[in-house]
């Protein structure tokens, strides 16, 4: 038998959590049940609507076992969320999705056949964006591009975070502890073969998004810093790029000064001086920069490397390392 844990994070969302139950349970009705059992995890991040009030109202109906929550003190963000349903979820297969509807249950049993395929995870991925301002679009292309060439981290385009995942991934993905999480990124980082499945952009069911304009910008900022060090290490590049132009400047006004017989005002060697000044300082601080950034990596923690399979017990390696 398997279990399924389905993770869902919540804020403020009162009217989607028996919706999204029922269809839930529309969908996976057909799943066999001597193979198959499931429950949802709902992870209240400190609403203050009726969302606990409804989600307790939904295990007394449904019982302690198909319906489970955890609430938070306050509102701790979609990322911590994720951490904390999925440090929670102990099931064969974990699924992550939201709360609003726009995850789509129906995909459910197709997601759950790509796993029993052999991919480790299966992911959805948005194909179009109706209903999207237009600049929000422009601008996750731009983000996804900028990620790619920045840090090399290739993510999916329009890839969500609605995902079946197997215990091994969920497993890998929580024991990295870093605290300003960008899951999306970690699981491209993290590797694992991943089936993606398309749909069709799908409108809130009620309520409204959480995401505010600003707050996406940030989002985006902030999973740019998680994965890239290049701002920190573009300063090297910037003072050795001064710094070699004020070299050729100053070759130039030497050569030039030696011909000609006109007073000397003494502006071009001001004007190299400060060159060469502000270029070195810039360049001093890139390698700072490059120091803080192998510090900023380091204290990250993230694992060397990701075991998928082996026939090399944990025992036998640690015979051979005493
Ligand atoms: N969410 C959350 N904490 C937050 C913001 C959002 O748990 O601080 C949840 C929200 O309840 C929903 C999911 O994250 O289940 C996605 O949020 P939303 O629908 O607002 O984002 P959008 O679909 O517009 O990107
Ligand atoms: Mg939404």
């Amino acid at each position: 038998m398997k279990t399924i844990d389905i993770v869902v994070p919540c804020f403020n969302e009162s009217s989607c959590i028996a919706l999204l139950y029922s269809e839930i349970e529309k969908n996976l009705i057909h799943l066999d049940k001597k193979e198959y059992s499931w429950c949802v995890i709902y992870v209240d991040d400190g609403s203050k609507d009726d969302t606990l009030y409804n989600i307790k109202k939904l295990v007394r109906e449904k019982g302690h076992d198909t319906v489970k929550y955890i609430s938070f003190s306050r509102n701790f963000g979609k990322e911590a969320a994720i951490y904390a349903g999925l440090s929670y979820a102990k099931a064969d297969y974990v699924v992550l999705m939201d709360a609003d509807l726009q995850h789509p249950p129906a995909l459910l049993p197709q997601m759950l056949s790509k796993i029993e395929e052999g991919y480790d995870c299966c992911g959805a991925r948005r194909v179009s964006r109706e209903g999207e301002p237009k600049v929000r679009s422009l601008f996750s292309r731009f983000w996804y591009k900028a990620m790619k060439l920045l840090t090399g981290l290739e993510m999916t385009q329009g890839g969500s975070d609605y995902r079946v995942m197997t215990r091994q991934v969920v497993s890998t993905i929580v024991s990295m502890k870093e605290k300003e999480r960008f899951t999306k990124g970690l699981f491209s980082w993290v590797g694992f073969s991943t089936c993606w499945i398309e749909y069709k952009n799908v409108e809130r069911a009620a309520g409204r998004t959480k995401w505010s304009f600003w707050g996406l910008c940030r989002y985006a900022v902030s999973g740019f810093i998680a994965f890239a060090t290049t701002p920190l290490r573009a300063a090297v590049w910037l003072g050795f790029t001064i710094d070699i132009i004020t070299f050729i400047y100053a070759i130039h006004f030497l050569i030039t000064n030696i011909r000609s017989t006109g007073p000397r005002t003494g502006y071009a060697t001001i004007v190299i001086l400060l060159m060469f000044f502000g270029g070195t300082i810039i360049l001093l601080l890139g390698i700072i920069g490059e120091y803080l950034a192998r510090i900023y990596i380091e204290s990250k923690d993230r694992p060397i490397f990701i075991l998928k399979e082996s026939n090399i017990s944990k025992d036998d390696s640690d015979k051979k390392n005493n």
